[in-house]
């Protein structure tokens, strides 16, 4: 159960992922943020973007941080948009369990769309890692 006024856990996935600790596909990274595949997407191209920062929602987050995680999310999802051939896409970022938050460490969805075509169930279903380092090299070639 993930709630509003939590402390930062750094036992979570995401800070794993930061400490090196936990293989992950990385997209875009720079000194204030990382990005990087999801491996449960609901969309072909689903990824992330999280702040090195520690914090579990968008209201720990200090303001540069924050602003460091749009100008990466802006750059990846430009990427993601032009490497999917994406008529549309979207931005997401869930705050506490009753939200849907699933991961304690905070973290923008990035999601292409496309017309008629539904998205998957959220954090269910983990893709093959070949499709996902396959999709992943597709991105890269935009950043
Ligand atoms: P949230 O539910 O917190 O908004 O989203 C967490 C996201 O992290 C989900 O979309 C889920 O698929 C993804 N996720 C969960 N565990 C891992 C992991 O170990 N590695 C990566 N790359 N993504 C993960």
């Amino acid at each position: 159960m993930i709630k509003l006024d939590d402390a930062y856990d750094d036992g979570n996935i995401f800070a794993k992922i930061l400490r090196g600790e936990m293989p992950n596909i990385t997209l875009y990274e720079d000194d204030k943020t990382l990005a990087f595949m999801d491996i449960m997407p609901q969309a072909v191209g689903h990824c992330l973007v999280i702040p090195k920062q520690p914090a579990v929602t968008f209201l720990d987050l200090p303001d540069d941080a924050s602003a460091a995680v749009m100008v990466t999310a802006k750059k990846v999802a430009a990427a993601v948009v032009k490497a999917l051939d994406a008529p549309g896409f979207m931005l997401a970022q869930l705050n506490s369990s009753a939200a849907g938050q699933t991961v304690p460490h905070y973290h923008m969805h990035i999601l292409p769309r496309h017309e008629g075509l539904e998205l998957k169930f959220h954090a269910r279903e983990p893709e093959d890692m070949a499709v996902l380092n396959e999709t992943a090299e597709k991105i890269r070639a935009y950043l």
